[in-house]
């Protein structure tokens, strides 16, 4: 026994070990946290640069569209573009490995495409997605392809953009948006209903990197305590969803997963 690497691994309860193992039907449920490791920064850690003079709160909503549009565009654009060039963790990976051996469902309030990337298929997007454009005035959708430097494997963007206008829609002229829900705005057709499903069938529900302050995301879990389906925590530090959860795990998503998930430990390794 590696006594160094042992002392590095978070203690998972064995019932917890059990319960992974044998779940046939797991509904996992990701936020910012998620990505961390891979270096999306989550919205709790302080900006950088040109960025830190806005917060997600000043930007993420329809007023700041109207407002300005170029700068909304230029910041969404700037995140879509950093996460292109990032990969997928460990902890994404485990999440596609065990979805090999049981029906794992993916529902995620992140707008990154890690999970896909790393070979999961995503149930519900609720907070919509960096890479579905779609125009502003008659919703006709704009491929991502279009969209400049947003090729796999372009190279990150640097700390200090340069303001861009959003390409025009080519069907009304309209401009393009992010394809994004912001605050005030409706979730994606269906995607509340498919994700509640989920957690209401499954045996087993992770839920990773989320302060849990954000609904109607955060009332997910509920709804397995609710049930008594177990709600296993996984994330550095409590969170609002802590006390509705049987098990948590204080450690990151990319050491965690894979010593949860049935044999993904060692394809990680
Ligand atoms: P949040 O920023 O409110 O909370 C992040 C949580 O992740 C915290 O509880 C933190 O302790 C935890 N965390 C940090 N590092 C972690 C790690 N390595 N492993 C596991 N957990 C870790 O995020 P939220 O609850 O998702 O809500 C913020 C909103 O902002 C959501 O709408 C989200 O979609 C959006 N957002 C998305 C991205 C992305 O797509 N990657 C990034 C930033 C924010
Ligand atoms: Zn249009």
């Amino acid at each position: 026994m590696d006594d160094a690497r042992d002392h590095d691994r978070p203690d998972l309860d064995p019932a917890l070990l059990r319960a992974a193992r044998t779940a046939r039907r797991v509904a996992v449920l990701t936020g910012a946290g998620m990505s961390a490791e891979s270096g999306v920064p989550t919205f709790r850690e302080p900006g950088e640069g040109f960025w830190s003079r806005w917060s997600p709160e000043e930007l993420a909503t329809p007023e700041a569209w109207e407002d300005d549009p170029q700068l909304v565009w230029s910041w969404y654009l700037w995140r879509a573009r950093q996460v292109r060039a990032l990969a997928p963790h460990a902890g994404h990976r485990a999440l596609a490995a065990w979805s090999r051996g049981a029906r794992v469902e993916v529902v995620t309030q992140n707008v990154d495409d890690l999970h896909e990337r790393a070979g999961s298929a995503v149930l519900a997007h609720l907070h919509g997605s960096l890479f579905a454009f779609r125009c502003a005035g008659c919703s006709a959708p704009y491929p991502a392809e279009r969209v400049p430097g947003l090729a796999p494997g372009a190279a990150a963007p640097g700390g200090e953009p340069e303001r861009e206008h959003p390409p025009a829609c080519p069907a009304c002229g309209g401009p393009v948006r992010p394809g994004v829900v912001w605050f005030g705005e409706l979730l994606p057709e269906g995607a509340l209903d498919r994700a509640a499903e989920a957690v209401a069938a499954a045996e087993l529900v992770v839920v990773v990197g989320t302060s849990g302050l954000v609904q109607p995301a955060a009332s997910l879990p509920l709804i397995a305590a609710g049930r008594g389906i177990p709600v296993v925590e996984i994330d550095p530090r409590d969170t609002a969803l802590t006390p509705h959860a049987d098990f948590t795990v204080r450690a990151g998503a990319a050491r965690a997963l894979p010593l949860l998930v049935p044999g993904a430990a060692a394809a990680s390794c």
